[in-house]
């Protein structure tokens, strides 16, 4: 039995990677390394470079590996950029989750996890929102996940495909072990931007907005550990295994914090100052958006290891300065040259 994870070679897809093989699992990556790289993905699982609407190449690794479930992260992720190329985005997540979707029903997939975004809620009426707060995206990077939402409930009610749509809040931080974290060359979300600030590998911070209304003006954000988000899609899976139900979760801790007290907590963290200016408001930010993140812990069990802002900006910064010194040693990152759809063999963490 044996995960696809499309996306594997990114961000969170990377730390899930680490996860199931560190519980023993199997797993095979599918990623078309437009945002991910090839060195992030764990020793033990293989690489296949492609495109997770791509049905031929999925149904082919479906069959040659066994694979039994699905986790599908592949998939755009930066609101802004949704506001400037909404039709890239739905053809890259909605018309993608599509494929797969069908490509998974028609290729007998058991299980299959779906990433989804506190971005579905748009900017709640109600904080904390739980999982039946009305959903009202802000932006069209939001619509295109409620989509994809809305086609998996639907499939899967026609053609019995267990599944579980996860709501992420502000996924940050990285592996405790510093194995993989965040490491996009062009990074735009907050604790990374500021990390890199702190590490003076950019001069200064830019708040985006400081007249919402919130207490200091700026945006709250509920942050979630990534390994503590990758440990509840496992808990996912062994909940789906085990005949639970199909369930919408949040995945957040149920805490906000907003733009300034990140950047403190940075600052202190780091035990360094950097200059921060103040700029306009980013199209699509919703002022507040904090998880009602009780049914994650009641319907799966699942148990936060870091829920601390400090303990995620720390592991932030460790992985910060390993990418550091991996790049100053220039350590290859191997450009996309596998053809598509070919393998390549599991390669080691570093
Ligand atoms: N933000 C900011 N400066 C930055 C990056 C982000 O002020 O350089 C703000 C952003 O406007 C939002 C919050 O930080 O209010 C979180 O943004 P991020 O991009 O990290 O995540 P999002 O909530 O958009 O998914």
């Amino acid at each position: 039995m044996t995960i696809l994870v499309t996306g594997g070679a990114g961000y969170i897809g990377s730390h899930m990677v680490l996860e199931l093989l560190d519980a023993g699992e199997r797993a095979v990556v599918l990623d078309d390394l437009s945002a991910g790289f090839p060195w992030a993905v764990a020793e033990g699982a293989p690489l296949v470079v492609g495109d997770s609407g791509d049905q031929a190449l999925v149904a082919r690794l479906i069959r040659d590996h066994g694979i039994d479930a699905i986790i599908h992260f592949a998939a755009s992720v930066i609101v802004p950029d949704s506001v400037r190329d909404p039709l890239g985005y739905y053809r890259n997540n909605t018309v993608n989750s599509r494929a797969l979707i069908e490509c998974a029903i028609a290729n007998g997939i058991r299980q299959f996890i779906f990433s989804s975004t506190a971005a579905v809620y748009g900017d709640p009426a109600k904080v904390p929102a739980n999982e039946d707060t009305p959903t009202q995206p802000t932006s069209p990077y939001g619509w295109s996940k409620l989509m994809s939402e809305i086609m998996l409930r639907d499939a899967a009610h026609a053609h019995g495909l267990n599944h579980m749509i996860l709501r992420y809040f502000n996924v940050a931080g990285g592996d405790p072990r510093r194995r993989a974290g965040q490491s996009s060359k062009a990074a735009t979300h907050l604790i990374k931007v500021a990390v890199e600030t702190a590490l003076r590998l950019r001069s200064k911070l830019e708040i985006f907005g400081t007249d919402y209304p919130t207490p200091d003006g700026t945006c709250i954000r509920d942050y979630i550990h990534v390994s503590d988000l990758t440990c509840a899609h496992l808990d996912a899976l062994r909940h789906l295994r085990a005949g639970g139900p199909s369930l919408t979760l949040n995945c957040g801790y149920g805490r906000g914090f907003s733009v300034r007290e990140v950047i403190d907590t940075v600052k202190r963290v780091a035990g360094v100052d950097f200059r921060v200016e103040t700029a306009p408001r980013r199209a699509g930010d919703p002022a507040r958006i904090v998880a009602d993140a009780e049914k994650v812990r009641t319907m799966l069990g699942f148990k936060p290891r870091f829920d601390n802002l400090a303990t995620i900006v720390e592991h932030a910064l460790a992985w910060e300065r390993e990418l550091m010194m991996r790049r100053a040693r220039a350590e290859p990152e191997p450009a996309a040259s596998t053809p598509p759809g070919s393998e390549r063999a599991g390669r080691r963490a570093k």
